[in-house]
């Protein structure tokens, strides 16, 4: 399947929030499991292989949003939303 990220984008938050380059890997409909079937689609950062794995076109705040994940594992989702937005927000000004 062709991959649905901007790399550009995704590099631009890289330099941004000063990582290093991060893998994306686009997963099937059928590899997703039961637990996370309802949703009508994945996005996830993985720390153990530096990966975003997704199913669906990544947009900006998505991608933000994984990269802050990994910038910050001690952080909740929650907490990462808030400083997603944030982040942002920030950009625009
Ligand atoms: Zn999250």
């Amino acid at each position: 399947m062709p991959p649905l990220v901007d790399r550009v984008i995704l590099a631009k938050w890289e330099a941004r929030l000063g990582l290093s380059p991060t893998r994306t890997y686009r997963v099937k409909r059928s590899q997703i499991t039961s637990s996370y079937k309802r949703l009508s689609h994945i996005a996830g950062y993985c720390e153990a292989d530096d990966t975003i794995y997704y199913s669906r076109k990544l947009d900006e705040w998505t991608i933000v949003h994984e990269l802050l994940h990994k910038k910050y594992p001690e952080l909740s989702h929650r907490e990462v939303k808030k400083l997603t937005d944030e982040t942002m927000s920030e950009s625009k000004i």
